[in-house]
């Protein structure tokens, strides 16, 4: 189901203050469009971070994490997933009052149970599918952007109320909030993250070291095909117009025969086994658990799978061509 601006009343939001906790990539574009939608919005931030002089500079009442926490009655977490339990845990649980609204950009804190709140509040979410920027561009614009939606406990029996109307004035319902649950977000989020943005990385980087390394074309070709060339985005633009089948009746027709004919082959049951292990490992709580202890341990394997990355001959000749391709572009 999907909720657009009929669905959803901002008068709801009148008398309200809405602090919103963390002034980064989401909470900036989001305060600013709640501002222009009429909410009284404070911003909660690490006093004199870079990101408390940005809210000041932009006009709204900055405060300490827990000040902020005491004036509001609804309030959004908006800082890194990592650092919010201890954060909550510090600076805000102590000064949560009955019926406050507390709202969340990802499911994955309050699903995979590092944040515990207690059974008096509302707690909802609002995770834009968006970047933070376009949050606001799109604002500006009048485009929207979409966003899954949840209300995960109701204290108040008005939680649904109260998060539609939120979802209205950051912007989203003007394209659609669609309903979803903090275990949907968090699960579905991570799977993207690993397999459609992971497997393409070390796919990518599989392709170089066969067709360069082994086979020996060069990397300027095989890099542009692949994904230098800009080409690719284009072609997922497309597929926002007329869908991810449709847009392939752009490329020649032996594209189109390429493509559904070899494709088939990252759809084998082997495949199928190993991404069902993945959406396992996620649902079990098994990845959540692995990263919790690799931030407890001081990040071992997300800094050695860095550096080692880095090292890849396949960085090179990429950094080299995009020297190439960027000295032009300024020169316009
Ligand atoms: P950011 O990384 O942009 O958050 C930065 C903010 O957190 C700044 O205000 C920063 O303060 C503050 N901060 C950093 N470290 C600390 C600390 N130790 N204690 C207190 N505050 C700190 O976060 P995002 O906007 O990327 O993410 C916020 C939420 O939105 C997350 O739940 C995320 O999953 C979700 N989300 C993010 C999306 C995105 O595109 N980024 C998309 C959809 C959802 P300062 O700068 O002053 O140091």
């Amino acid at each position: 189901k999907a909720y657009f601006d009929d669905d959803a009343n901002l008068d709801e939001l009148k008398n309200k203050t809405v602090a919103v906790i963390g002034y980064g990539n989401q909470g900036r574009s989001q305060a600013l469009n709640m501002r222009d939608s009429g909410v009284n919005v404070i911003v909660g931030n690490i006093e004199d971070g870079a990101s408390w002089t940005q809210g000041k500079k932009d006009g709204f009442d900055v405060y300490s994490i827990s000040e902020a926490s005491k004036r509001a009655d609804i309030l959004f977490l908006l800082i890194p997933d990592e650092i919010m339990p201890s954060v909550y845990e510090e600076d805000i649980a102590p000064y949560i009052e009955d019926g406050n609204v507390i709202n969340f950009a990802s499911g994955y804190n309050v699903h995979f149970g590092f944040i515990e709140l207690p059974e008096t509040v509302d707690i909802v979410l609002i995770a834009p599918r968006m970047i933070g920027k376009g949050v606001r561009d799109r604002f500006v614009s009048g485009e929207g952007f979409p966003s899954l939606v949840a209300v995960h406990q109701d204290s108040t029996g008005k939680a649904k109320t109260i998060m539609l109307a939120l979802a209205k004035a950051i912007g989203t319902t003007k394209i659609g909030a669609f309903e979803s649950s903090f275990e949907e977000e968090a699960v579905v989020d991570l799977f993207g993250e690993q397999v459609m943005g992971g497997f393409k990385l070390y796919n990518l980087r599989m392709a170089y070291e066969l067709l360069v390394e082994e086979y020996g074309f060069s990397p300027e070709a095989v890099l542009l095909e692949l994904y230098l060339s800009g080409e690719g985005i284009e072609t997922l633009r497309n597929a926002q117009e007329v869908g991810i089948w449709g847009q392939l009746r752009y490329h020649s027709t032996t594209s189109q025969y390429g493509h559904q004919t070899r494709g088939k082959y990252a759809a084998s049951d082997a495949s199928r086994a190993l991404l069902r292990s993945i959406v396992e490992n996620i649902k079990s709580g098994e990845f959540s658990k692995e990263w919790k202890t690799e931030q407890l341990t001081g990040y071992p394997v997300f800094n050695r799978l860095w550096k080692d990355n880095l090292k890849h001959p396949f960085i090179k000749s990429e950094q080299d061509l995009l020297k190439i391709l960027n000295a032009n572009k300024r020169k316009g």
